[in-house]
């Protein structure tokens, strides 16, 4: 649980408001049942006292006082009730005494007083009385004092029930609000966690996409209507500047084509002179390469606007591979470079042909470029479990552990001079990475400095359907006769 997601917090919120309301609501539930009950005693003891002194009053009789108690122990019965009743004569002699007895404190003249008063008495029994005393005038004019106490205990144990119903009741109803707050809250931020994992899929590759709207009419519709018309002008953008640099390059490529042509006659023209003839060359030579770079740049905007693959088909993975590597052999004779192939299961992938062949020869045309004469470079294909796996090895100058990290971003070149010497712009890896990518695949390299590089390239192969895929070791095929070319 994270403390600060909006989900706890709103979730902590809910339950603090909810629980102070239930808080204030039962305590005023608990003091309005103390008051009604206080004054229902209140009210009973009035009534009593009332009664009591009436009967005082008509029963008071100079000669013999035990009639008042007579009267009074007929018409109550006190000792089956809860109720005390006490009465003394102005001068404090007991009379009449019923009821638990020690509801009463001893007589003293500060409790004869003239007005009607209630006190409370904690007694000897451990209970609280309320005690109510009247004076009262007898016709003979002798003055008497009614007193009538009622338990406070049953009260107090209607108050400590009523405060663990409401304790219990604002447990639950605070337990029962934070989980359903929390629920709650989960569902309503439920569109953003959706929209957070749909914009994390939305690569510039997959522009077309778009987060999902709910109909809800709220600030979520709201957001995902925003984000869903922020990335259609991103697209628009991003197809704008894909097709600008296709079209760029395309452009490029018939005025270069002419260039060469008319070169490669000049320069085989003998009746130009030699020295221009030369200079001609090279210029030619400049020709070549800025075609090369121009059709990498046509290659990359393409693979960006996802319009290079048109060309589904099935095919032997290896056998492209063998063939590929046949047309590339002689720039390989040229350095002196042995060049081994093992490729010989016939491994069945799914994709454009012509891509996967660029793939080859742009490996392999780096470790021939990057190996110096005498070295070797070895190729090779195998499944391995579901896929289809092409490592180009060379003993050539190898790659730094930075360099590593970069060389299949676009336009980066370990050794500049190096590279531009070699005909290289930096691009060649990053369409091989981006090929990979668009057929579910990826490329890697394992290389050291001075020692050689190792590139591998791997993409998902087809299963027949009872073939199980190969254990991850795979097996490095041997190269069968022919295959093996040094
Ligand atoms: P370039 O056209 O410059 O070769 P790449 O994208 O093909 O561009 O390669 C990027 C950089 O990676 C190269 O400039 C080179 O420094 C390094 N590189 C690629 N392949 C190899 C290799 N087989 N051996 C050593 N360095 C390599």
């Amino acid at each position: 649980m994270n403390p600060s997601s909006i989900r706890f917090r709103l979730a902590v919120w809910y339950a603090g408001v909810l629980a102070g309301i239930l808080i204030l609501f039962s305590i005023a539930t608990y003091v309005g049942v103390r008051h009604f009950l206080a004054r229902n005693v209140h009210e009973a003891l009035v009534k009593d006292t009332q009664e009591v002194g009436s009967i005082v009053r008509e029963n008071a009789n100079e000669r013999d006082e035990g009639a008042i108690g007579r009267e009074v122990g007929e018409h109550y019965s006190p000792e089956s009730g809860e109720r005390a009743i006490r009465i003394v004569t102005a001068e404090g002699a007991p009379i009449y005494l019923s009821g638990p007895g020690e509801a009463f404190p001893p007589w003293n003249s500060s409790l004869a007083q003239d007005q009607p008063y209630d006190m409370t008495n904690h007694a000897a029994d451990g209970q609280e009385y309320v005690i109510r005393t009247q004076a009262v005038a007898a016709d003979s004019g002798k003055k008497y004092f009614v007193q009538v106490g009622a338990s406070l205990s049953r009260n107090s144990e209607i108050l400590e029930q009523l405060l663990a119903v409401l304790a219990l009741a604002l447990l639950l109803a605070t337990a029962i609000a934070v989980t359903g707050g929390f629920f709650l809250i989960r569902s309503s931020l439920r569109p953003l966690d959706n929209m957070a994992t749909r914009a994390q899929k939305i690569t510039s590759r997959s522009l077309h996409e778009r987060m999902p709207v709910s109909s809800t009419g709220d600030e979520l519709q709201q957001l995902s209507i925003s984000l869903n018309r922020m990335i259609e002008r991103l697209e628009e953008a991003f197809h704008h500047i894909t097709r600008f640099s296709a079209d760029a390059s395309h452009e490029l490529r018939t005025p270069l084509t002419i260039m060469r042509g008319e070169l490669e006659t000049a320069v085989q023209n003998p009746k130009i002179d030699a020295d221009v003839r030369e200079t001609l060359g090279t210029v030619l030579e400049e020709t070549v390469r800025l075609s090369k770079i121009v059709d990498q740049l046509l290659t990359m905007s393409r693979l960006d606007a996802g319009e290079a693959f048109l060309e589904v088909s099935r095919f032997d993975f290896s056998e492209m591979v063998r063939t590929t590597v046949e047309y590339i052999r002689l720039l390989a004779d040229e350095k002196k470079l042995s060049l081994k192939v093992a490729a010989v299961e016939a491994i069945q992938v799914e994709g454009d042909q012509p891509r996967l062949q660029q793939v080859v020869v742009n490996l392999l045309d780096n470790a021939i470029k990057y190996t110096p004469e005498g070295g070797s470079v070895s190729v090779s294909v195998r499944a391995e479990e579901d896929k289809a796996v092409l490592t180009v090895t060379d003993t050539g100058i190898g790659i730094s552990e930075d360099g590593q990290s970069h060389i299949f971003e676009r336009f980066y070149r370990t050794d500049r001079a190096r590279s531009r010497q070699l005909g290289g712009i930096g691009l060649g890896l990053s369409i091989v990475k981006s090929i990979g990518a668009a057929h579910g695949g990826r490329v890697s390299v394992e290389s050291a400095e001075g020692r050689g590089s190792t590139f591998r390239f791997e993409i998902p192969r087809l299963l027949d359907k009872e073939e199980k895929p190969i254990p991850s070791e795979g097996q490095v095929l041997t190269p069968a006769k022919g295959s093996e070319i040094s």
